[in-house]
C-alpha cells in the first residue's frame, strides 16, 4: 500500500491523480490532501478519501466533515501536510500551482517522502537546492510533467554519457496558429482553450506564451543532469510524442502515446512499473507525425529562461515571479497577452539582481519583492494558485 499525500488535489493534476487512487484502493491510499477554493468539490473528495490530515485555503473554508480529521490552513498548513509523518514510507504528490509549491517539497523532503514533482516552479527556482536536498536526505524524486515522464522512460538502462541531447515537444499552445500580429488584443478565453492538454489555467496561459516550455528545459536539467546546451525544444503539434533522447550514435528513442496526464502520474506513482490499466490506448494505424523548429523570435518567453537559467542564481527566481506576477494579471483582466513578456524581460533584464546570493531566503524575498511590486504597479488582486 503507498500512502499519498496529495496537495493541490482539487486542481487537474490532483483529480487525476485521485482517479487512479480512486480504480485502485488496494494499492494507494490518501493520508494528506490539501484542497482549492472549490468547496464543494473539496468537501467530496475529502470525504470519499478521508484523509488523516486536510490543509484548507484559509481557516474560514475549515468545514465540518463526517470524521474527524486533522484540519489545517494556509501555506503553514501546507508545509504540516508535507511534514506529517506516519509511516514508514510515504509519497508526496506535488500538484501546487506556483513558487507555492516549494516550500512544502522542502518539508515533504526533510520528512523523508518520496517526490512526485508534478509543480514545476519548484524545479525552476531552487533546482540546486532541491537536488542537495534530495539527496542529503536519500529520497526519489520523479517527475510527472509528461515531457520529463518521456525522457525518463527513454533513459532507463541507458548511460548518461552516451546521451547527446534531450528534445522536448511542445504542442504550440493555444495561439499556435497565430502570427505575433495576430496576438494583439487575443483575450483569456481565447487563451484557455487549449488544442490538446487539458489542464489548468495558469500552465494553459504558460503553454501559450511558451514560457511553459521554458520551465521545462530547466526542470530537465535539474532532473536529468544535463548541460543547457544539451536540451533543446522542438514543435510537434499533435503531442502524442511526449519528448525524445538523442544518443551519440544518431538513435532516437522517443515516447509516444495517447495525451492523457493519467499515463505520467500512474508512472511516478508505480515507477518503474507501466502498469496504468485505466489508460487508452494509441491507434497507430493512420498516424502521422511532424515536427517543426520551435522558434524563439516567434515566442520569446522561452528565449528568456535560456537567458535566465544562463545568468543563474536568483535569475531563475525573478524569471518564475515576474511570469507568475504577470500571468495573474492577465487572468485578471488587468493587462494585454503581449504585455506578459515585456514585463518577464523587464525583470530578467534588470542587472541590479547579479549581486545576490543564491539561497532560500533571497528567492522567496525576491519572489515576493517582485510580485507585489508588480501587483502594485498594474493594480492586480492577489489570485490564489491553488
Ligand atoms: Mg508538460
Amino acid at each position: 500500500m503507498k500512502n499519498l499525500y496529495v496537495v493541490g488535489a482539487s486542481g487537474s493534476i490532483g483529480t487525476q491523480t485521485l482517479d487512479i487512487v480512486r480504480n485502485n484502493p488496494n494499492e494507494f491510499r490518501v493520508v494528506g490532501m490539501s484542497v482549492g477554493h472549490d468547496l464543494d468539490l473539496a468537501k467530496k473528495l475529502i470525504l470519499e478519501f478521508k484523509p488523516e490530515i486536510v490543509c484548507f485555503r484559509k481557516k474560514e473554508d475549515i468545514m465540518n466533515l463526517e470524521y474527524n480529521p486533522k484540519c489545517v490552513y494556509g501555506d503553514e498548513g501546507l508545509n504540516e501536510v508535507a511534514s506529517y509523518h506516519k509511516y514508514e514510507s510515504e509519497t508526496f504528490v506535488n500538484a501546487l500551482v506556483g513558487i507555492a509549491g516549494l516550500l512544502p517539497t522542502i518539508y515533504a523532503i526533510k520528512a523523508k517522502k518520496e517526490i512526485c514533482l508534478a509543480n514545476k516552479e519548484t524545479l525552476v527556482v531552487a533546482g540546486d537546492l532541491i537536488k542537495a536536498l534530495v539527496k542529503e536526505n536519500g529520497v526519489d524524486l520523479i517527475p510527472i510533467d509528461s515531457e520529463h515522464s518521456a525522457i525518463l522512460q527513454c533513459l532507463q538502462g541507458e548511460v548518461k554519457s552516451d546521451v547527446k541531447r534531450l528534445i522536448i515537444t511542445a504542442s504550440g499552445g493555444s495561439f499556435r496558429d497565430k502570427t505575433r500580429e495576430e496576438l494583439i488584443g487575443v483575450t483569456k478565453n481565447d487563451a484557455l482553450k487549449h488544442p490538446n492538454w487539458s489542464m489548468g489555467a495558469k500552465i494553459t496561459i504558460d503553454s501559450a506564451t511558451m514560457m511553459n516550455k521554458g520551465f521545462e528545459v530547466i526542470e530537465a536539467h535539474y532532473l536529468f543532469d544535463m548541460p543547457y546546451e544539451k536540451i533543446s525544444t522542438i514543435l510537434h503539434k499533435q503531442s502524442i510524442v511526449h519528448s525524445l533522447v538523442e544518443f551519440n550514435d544518431g538513435s532516437i528513442k522517443a515516447l509516444i502515446g495517447t495525451s492523457d496526464m493519467h499515463n505520467p502520474i500512474s508512472y511516478a506513482l508505480r515507477y518503474p512499473s507501466h502498469n496504468n490499466l485505466e489508460s487508452s490506448y494509441l491507434d497507430l494505424i493512420g498516424l502521422s507525425l511532424d515536427f517543426k523548429e520551435l522558434s524563439f523570435d516567434r515566442y520569446p518567453c522561452l528565449s528568456y529562461a535560456y537567458m535566465a537559467a544562463k545568468k543563474g542564481g536568483v535569475y531563475l527566481a525573478v524569471l518564475n515571479a515576474s511570469n507568475e506576477a504577470a500571468v495573474r494579471l492577465f487572468l485578471n483582466d488587468k493587462i494585454e497577452f503581449l504585455d506578459i513578456e515585456k514585463i518577464i524581460y523587464s525583470y530578467i533584464s534588470d542587472s541590479k539582481y547579479e549581486k545576490l546570493e543564491y539561497n532560500l531566503d533571497n528567492i522567496l524575498t525576491v519572489s515576493r519583492n517582485i510580485m507585489d511590486e508588480i501587483d502594485k504597479i498594474y493594480g492586480g488582486s492577489r489570485w490564489f494558485l491553488h
